[in-house]
């Protein structure tokens, strides 16, 4: 099967390790120590094709400036979350994304989705929606909500990077 390194990336407390655990185990977990990275090989059947899958789900965004480039650099794909309740998180994406195009030998080609977790916190919306679909739009990343609580379209946001790869890195 092809192999594929998807990250899970944001600020620490958007819910990385959630989404991650939500896709992977259909389960919410009570605590997870934030500051653990971790890795999981999967399998994804998209469109016909299975691919074996890498995820990492990143930690260390507490401290935003010594974020280890290495496992940002890494990916093949990104799954890039901020919180809806947390207006820092969506700053901090965007910075984040540039570190990423910094990377990218083609910046204007990164296979990514941005996901604005904890969809069930919608009373305490920070975050204006018409400000990432502009921003996702110039970026040509789908955006969608999420919540790694009820599962709200968790699965949908995996497969939806892998669309993504599909168009950008079709060799893969
Ligand atoms: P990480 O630091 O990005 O890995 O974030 P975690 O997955 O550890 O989540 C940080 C906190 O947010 C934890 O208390 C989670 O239970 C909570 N959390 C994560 N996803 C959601 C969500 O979709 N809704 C709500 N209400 N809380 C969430
Ligand atoms: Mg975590």
């Amino acid at each position: 099967n092809p192999r594929l390194c998807v990250c899970v990336v944001g600020s620490g407390g958007v819910g990385k390790s959630s989404m991650t655990i939500r896709f992977l185990e259909d389960r919410f977990p009570e605590y997870y120590d934030p500051t653990v990275e971790e890795k999981y090989v999967t399998e994804i059947s998209h469109s016909g094709k299975v691919f074996d899958i890498e995820i990492i789900d990143t930690a260390g965004q507490e401290e935003f400036f010594k974020y280890r480039d290495s496992s940002l650099a890494e990916g093949d794909a990104y799954l890039a979350l901020y919180s809806i309740n947390s207006l820092s998180s969506w700053l901090e994406l965007k910075e984040l994304r540039k570190k990423i195009e910094q990377e990218k030998e083609h910046p204007d080609e990164i296979p990514m989705v941005v996901c604005g977790n904890k969809k069930d916190l919608d009373e305490y919306r920070e975050v204006p929606v018409d400000e990432v679909i502009e921003y996702c739009s110039k970026i040509g990343s789908p955006f969608m909500e999420t919540s790694a609580k009820t599962g709200l379209c968790v699965r949908d946001s995996f497969h939806a990077v892998m669309e993504q790869v599909k168009l950008l890195t079709p060799h893969l």
